[in-house]
């Protein structure tokens, strides 16, 4: 069993497909382990994507995050982190495989609709930055 950190980005929940979203998390076998709707402010979205922080999208990306609420969810599962990579899409909606979460709700490659940690250092680091132990409770 491993864990994942997902993120439903401001643009998704703009749109209004939070369900659409975890259902397809819950119909692929990804079970919901914590869940719970924040808003980050530019100081906190900085944190989280600080390994970004050389990149030119930085700042802009911070403030994405920031403009709205989020839902945050930890999904555990059997190769979670690479199940939910496979369900997103590519980074760019664009090039994303038909029938993916970016393809079907992303508008381009920075509100793109969800974050999925991408390897088992980076959940053990983004699963603690949202949540405690309390909050694990499933
Ligand atoms: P995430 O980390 O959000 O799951 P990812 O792993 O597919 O996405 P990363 O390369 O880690 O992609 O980039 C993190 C986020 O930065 C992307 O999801 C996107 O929101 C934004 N981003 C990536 N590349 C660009 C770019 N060229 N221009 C603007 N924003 C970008
Ligand atoms: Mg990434």
């Amino acid at each position: 069993m491993e864990q994942t950190l997902s993120i439903i980005k401001p643009d998704a929940v703009k749109k209004n497909v939070i369900g659409e979203i975890v259902k397809r998390f819950e119909s692929n076998g990804l079970k919901i382990k914590a869940m719970k709707m924040i808003k980050m402010s530019q100081k906190d979205a900085e944190g989280f994507y600080y390994v970004h922080r050389e990149r030119p999208f930085y700042k802009s990306l911070a403030e994405f995050m920031s403009s709205g609420p989020v839902v945050v969810i930890v999904l555990e599962g059997k190769d979670a982190i690479k199940k939910n990579r496979d369900l997103m899409g590519a980074t760019d909606p664009k090039k994303a495989d038909k029938g993916t979460i970016r393809a079907d709700f992303a508008d381009n490659i920075e509100q793109n609709a969800v974050h999925g940690s991408d390897s088992v250092e980076s959940a053990k680091f983004e699963i603690p930055f949202f949540f405690s132990s309390m909050e694990m409770v499933n």
